[in-house]
């Protein structure tokens, strides 16, 4: 919801501007119009000797559930580079990125997140400010009650699955709404 222009601060409209299809926030004083779109969620599966570096959040939402570490995408970065950013933020873990693994629409919250492979490059990690604790899990040590997003879930069983298969793919796909 947004209620001033961001460029002129007059009060916004809400209306489907002409040629478009959509209701948008229209400034009636300067003529921007302010659209709405998803936002990018870019995280990294992070692996060391068959192990998968995870954090237990220390933020809501999901306070205290593990996730992989994974963020909003900043402006004037790469995907690779929020990757890399996310996970020495949240893990202070340093990374070799690989290919992209995942990418998911959540549309009920207008976020599609993102998945990179990546090889841990050595065991100094520690919780960043958002985490509570990180930990390198094997499968067998993964709690699936306690994993904060379905997207991380979600990217995780793909995960296990490839490494069993020994192939690794690209998976695209929606998280339908509850
Ligand atoms: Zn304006």
């Amino acid at each position: 919801m947004l209620k001033f222009c961001s460029n002129c601060a007059a009060l916004l409209a809400r209306r489907v501007p002409p040629g478009d299809s959509l209701p948008r926030y229209v400034c009636d004083q300067c003529g921007e119009i302010h659209y709405q779109n998803p936002r990018m969620v870019v995280g990294a599966i992070p692996e060391w000797e068959g192990r998968l570096l995870l954090c237990r959040r220390a933020i809501e939402p999901r306070y205290g559930y593990w996730t992989l570490p994974a963020g909003f995408m900043e402006n004037d970065e790469s995907t690779g580079q929020a990757a890399s950013r996310e996970t020495l933020e949240e893990a202070g873990a340093r990374i070799e990125l690989g290919e992209p693994f995942s990418i998911l629409s959540v549309p009920q919250v207008n976020q599609v997140h993102l998945f990179y492979r990546a090889r841990l490059l050595d065991l100094n990690f520690k919780p960043g400010e958002e985490s509570l604790e990180v930990a390198l899990l094997a499968e067998s040590e993964v709690q699936w009650k306690d994993i904060a997003f379905r997207t991380v879930g979600l990217t995780l069983k793909h995960f296990f699955a490839d490494r069993a298969r020994g192939v690794f793919g690209f998976h695209a796909g929606d998280i339908p709404p509850r």
